[in-house]
């Protein structure tokens, strides 16, 4: 029952840690500065770059919803697509996946 105890724990602690991020992100995204023409063509790029950051951020967070889901529902550690079992390596590598090595590939 509790064989993925260790991974839930991880996840939970990713979790904050994105979640962490997400808020510094979108902190820094809302702030509007009055600054010169070149500095604004800066404060634009890095607002893509954090844009960009922010989705992958919140792609994560989602895989990671997902999977602590499926621990708690006991459907973790089989595949998504498949239902084979996903191997404990790449558990243990990637947490939050929900496909085998061939799906995922
Ligand atoms: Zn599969």
């Amino acid at each position: 029952m509790q064989k993925y105890k260790k991974i839930k724990d991880h996840l939970s602690e990713r979790k904050l840690e994105l979640e962490g991020l997400l808020n510094h992100v979108e902190t820094s995204a809302r702030k509007k500065l009055d600054k010169d023409f070149e500095e604004q063509a800066i404060e634009r790029q890095n607002e893509e770059v954090l844009t960009a950051l922010d989705n992958s951020l919140n792609e994560e967070l989602e895989q990671i919803d997902e999977a602590l889901y499926r621990i708690g529902n006991g459907m973790y550690g089989n595949c998504a697509n498949c239902g084979n079992e996903i191997n404990e390596r790449r558990l243990l590598a990637v947490p939050h996946t929900s496909l085998c090595i061939d799906c995922a590939a």
